[in-house]
């Protein structure tokens, strides 16, 4: 997690309710206790003392008691992702992070209680989307809708479409692209996982790398995060080298600094 000049801290917070995989968890009530870290500016209150310039820590719990107490989950790891995801969503947090603890979880030893983590945290992520097949334009716009409704996803901002060439010596058509920036606090992984759901839906198929294809979504940048995992690369490997990559991206993000190059977009 990021280091944040402000967080609001709930502490100890305590519901009964009916979350478990066993059948008497879910008719007899049991014991849940919640901690929570809200990340959010609340700088101005320095000068302003008002309550309108922070998160109301009532408000917190009551939609952590909400939740815990209107639902019957299997799992605290899903609890505790639906607190977070829910407090995410209603306020304008940099983070949270959440921990669900079971004191009373039927765990047949000595121990005082058992419990999850979760945390998450708001990043601006830059994408650049392209198609070359069939209605290149209507592939683009269904995945950016796709995109924004999902939940922990926001598209804010959608750069002007240029025709481009087909890059990589593979393609044969010409190119329709842009870049999107979006808003999130799902992880990488999942972010992923959510292109490659969005590209099947839209009929993309995975012969040659670089071939034609009805949509591709690559992640230029994941706020300033450097991963190299197996499976992404971010910020993406080529796009330093690729005209309808930052052609876009100058349009919606040209101050933005690339965290490995050190440089702004607009100086690409
Ligand atoms: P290129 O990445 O050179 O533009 P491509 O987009 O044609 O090539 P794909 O076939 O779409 O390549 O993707 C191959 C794999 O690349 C994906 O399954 C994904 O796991 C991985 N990958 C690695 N880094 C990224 C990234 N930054 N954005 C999207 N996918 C990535
Ligand atoms: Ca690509
Ligand atoms: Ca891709």
């Amino acid at each position: 997690m990021k280091s944040y000049d402000n967080s609001i801290i709930i502490r100890g917070l305590k519901v009964t309710a009916c979350h478990g995989v066993h059948g008497f968890e879910k008719r007899e009530p049991q014991s849940f206790v919640f901690d929570a870290e809200l990340f959010c500016d609340f700088s101005d209150t320095a000068g302003t003392d008002d309550l309108g310039d922070t998160v109301s820590y009532s408000d917190a719990c009551s939609m952590i008691v909400r939740i815990a107490s209107e639902n019957s989950f299997n799992l605290i790891e899903k609890l505790a992702y639906e607190c977070a995801y829910a407090l995410m969503d209603a306020f304008s947090l940099n983070g949270v992070k959440v921990t669900v603890y079971k004191p009373e979880a039927p765990v047949k030893r000595d121990l005082d209680t058992v419990g999850v983590v979760v945390s998450l945290e708001r990043e601006k992520v830059y994408l650049s989307l392209g198609s070359s097949m069939g209605d290149r334009e209507s592939y683009i716009k269904k995945a950016l809708e796709e995109l924004n409704d999902t939940r922990g996803i926001r598209i804010r901002k959608v750069s002007s479409f240029i025709e481009t060439e087909p890059y990589g010596g593979v393609a044969k058509n010409k190119f329709l692209n842009c870049a999107a920036e979006a808003e999130t606090y799902l992880s990488p992984a999942r972010f992923l996982k959510r292109i490659h759901e969005i590209e099947k839906d839209c009929e993309r198929e995975r012969d040659k790398r670089w071939d034609d294809r009805t949509l591709d979504i690559d992640i230029i940048f994941f706020g300033n995060r450097i991963i190299c995992e197996d499976d992404l690369t971010v910020p993406h490997p080529d796009y330093a080298n690729r005209g309808f990559v930052l052609a876009p991206l100058k349009e919606i993000a040209p101050d933005f600094v690339c965290p490995l190059l050190k440089k702004r977009v607009k100086f690409m």
